[in-house]
């Protein structure tokens, strides 16, 4: 089975979030190479927001018997915020103000029926990372799209990636008209101009590259 099915299908394509369905399929082929290539090792997602890609690599790292860890400091990046273009009121939390999608993706996981699969990490992608040791079979960075904040994710689990691993990258854009650059040229261009990362595939918006050396 390479597509998500059933009600876990559904779910995802109910959940709040911004991985189009097209993506999310190529995400969930992707994780599942992952897997077969490094058998055990967990995958690592950064960036789930309301849970949605979650549910596409959740599933996926179950099938192949392994972890997903769901890193998110779930305060939202910056284009999340009041004001910003990407702003949805009905994720602030009423008794602070602020931004939280934390009960949102464990509701999502629940609904999923996920939480055995997926580990739940609140916190700063390059904070997590820092103290991570093992290797892993997948990153998929999907966080913060400020230049400073991909290019720290990047460097930040890059390293982590085991040789025949997938990293995966959402919103690349090759023209600035489509979307920020970020992604592309703090993510993209540094992991295959390092020469330690080649082309798997791209769909939409969504990159996956494995670990060559
Ligand atoms: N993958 C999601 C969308 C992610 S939106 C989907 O499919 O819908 C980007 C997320 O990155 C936000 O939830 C935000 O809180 C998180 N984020 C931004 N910067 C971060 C950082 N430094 N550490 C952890 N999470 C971060
Ligand atoms: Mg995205």
């Amino acid at each position: 089975m390479t597509k998500l099915s059933g009600e876990r299908r559904t779910i995802a394509i109910e959940t709040t979030g911004f991985m189009p369905e097209v993506e999310g399929d190529a995400l969930f082929v992707a994780a599942l190479g992952a897997g077969k290539a490094c058998p055990g090792l967990p995958m690592v997602e950064i960036g789930s927001y309301c849970g949605r890609s979650t549910v596409w690599l959740g599933a996926a790292a179950e099938t192949c018997g392994t972890l997903l860890f769901a890193v998110d400091h779930h305060g939202g990046s910056e284009e999340n915020q009041i004001g910003w273009e990407w702003h949805d009121p009905t994720l602030v939390d009423a008794s602070t103000g602020r931004l939280n999608t934390l009960p949102h993706f464990e509701k999502t996981m629940s609904r999923a029926r996920l939480t055995d699969t997926v580990r739940t990490v609140v916190g700063d992608s390059p904070t997590i990372a820092s103290t991570w040791t093992q290797q892993i079979a997948m990153c998929f960075i999907d966080g913060g799209h400020a230049r400073d904040v991909a290019a720290n994710d990047y460097a930040a689990w890059n390293g982590h990636i085991a040789l025949g691993g997938i990293l995966a990258i959402h919103d690349v854009f090759t023209d600035p008209a489509l979307g920020g650059q970020a992604p592309y040229e703090e993510i993209y261009l540094a992991a295959i101009n390092g020469g330690k990362f080649a082309d798997v595939s791209a769909t939409g918006s969504l990159r996956v590259l494995t670990r060559v050396k």
